[in-house]
């Protein structure tokens, strides 16, 4: 039992197909010292370990976990909370639904649907004939998988030969419909345009829930952000680590490059941040606790023993 990993999605995460038990067992065949799952917002692993007998299968140690993704300034980050007292998991997930639950995904979805439906007029497209069935509960695709309703939009456009004109230059749509959310609803002079900004709760809100339930606020991969330019790297943690209650960065990450690791480690230091790490699991194009055959190990992550 020597090496971690702090950040495991289960099936309760999108694109995710194991569910808590089969991490557990995964973990244990990995000789895994501690754990954490840190699904996408929500706490729902830690209800299923309540129906599971753990120690059966994994003699190793699981701390609380969740990730959330929040408004920061003009960007959507990732935030990942450890260590909420489980004394506190209602309260935690009362927020959760307040803020980010499925149900209120899904009332997003259902306005941006509307927007764009409008916003089609001003392009003089062909609506879709069955604009009933782009609304109706039972056949509305709506789902964890599509945050955002430009997929299905998409979808039904995309049906009509006469609107083909509208992805000229990005045919790429006309494959994989998910695209038209980033080239349309993201591009600020597109009649598409949603301000995703309006859905997420904001940083601050997401730090104050998870002291006020006991816990600890990471920054997780913090290098995504910037395609590697290090010195917007360096001034978004200086900036965040400032006007935040920050109390720690993820360094090890598959995302996080061996440099990125080194610089992050010295920040740590320096500025008496913690440090965590791990694989950011969501398939077996990943193996619990080990990065590039590097072992994450809690050597120099002596929080998670107090
Ligand atoms: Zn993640």
């Amino acid at each position: 039992m020597d090496s971690v990993d702090f950040h495991i999605h289960t099936n309760h995460s999108q694109k995710c197909e194991f569910s808590v038990e089969d991490i557990l067992r995964r973990a244990q065949k990995s000789n895994l010292e501690y754990i954490s799952f840190t699904d996408h917002g929500t706490t729902e692993a830690y209800k299923d370990l309540e129906s599971i007998n753990t120690s059966d299968i994994y003699a190793g140690k699981i701390i609380t976990g969740i990730e959330i993704n929040c408004l920061y300034k003009d960007m959507c980050i990732d935030i990942v909370g450890y260590k909420y007292k489980m004394k506190y998991l209602e309260d935690l997930n009362k927020w959760l639904k307040e803020k980010i639950s499925f149900e209120k995904t899904a009332h997003f979805q259902q306005e941006q649907l509307e927007y764009l439906i409008k916003a089609l007029k001003k392009y003089n497209l062909i609506l879709p004939e069955n604009k009933k069935l782009m609304f109706n509960e039972k056949n509305v695709r709506i789902s964890k998988d599509n945050e955002f309703a430009g997929f299905v939009f998409a979808e039904e456009l995309l049906k009509y030969k006469e609107n083909l004109w509208l992805f000229e230059g990005h045919e790429g749509i006309l494959n994989s419909p998910g695209l038209f959310f980033k080239v349309f609803c993201c591009d600020i002079n597109s009649p598409f345009y949603v301000d995703i900004k309006s859905y997420k709760p904001k940083l601050k809100e997401v730090i104050d829930i998870i002291h006020k339930c006991g816990g600890l606020i990471f920054v997780p991969h913090p290098t995504v952000y910037f395609k590697d330019d290090e010195s917007l790297i360096e001034r978004f943690l200086n900036d965040i680590v400032t006007e935040y209650e920050i109390d720690g960065i993820e360094c090890y990450h598959p995302d996080v490059s061996l440099e990125q690791r080194e610089f992050l480690l010295d920040f740590c230091n320096s500025k008496n941040l913690k440090i965590s790490g791990g694989t950011d699991f969501h398939d077996d194009s990943r193996v619990l606790g080990l990065l590039d055959g590097y072992k994450i190990t809690s050597d120099n992550m002596n929080w998670i023993y107090s």
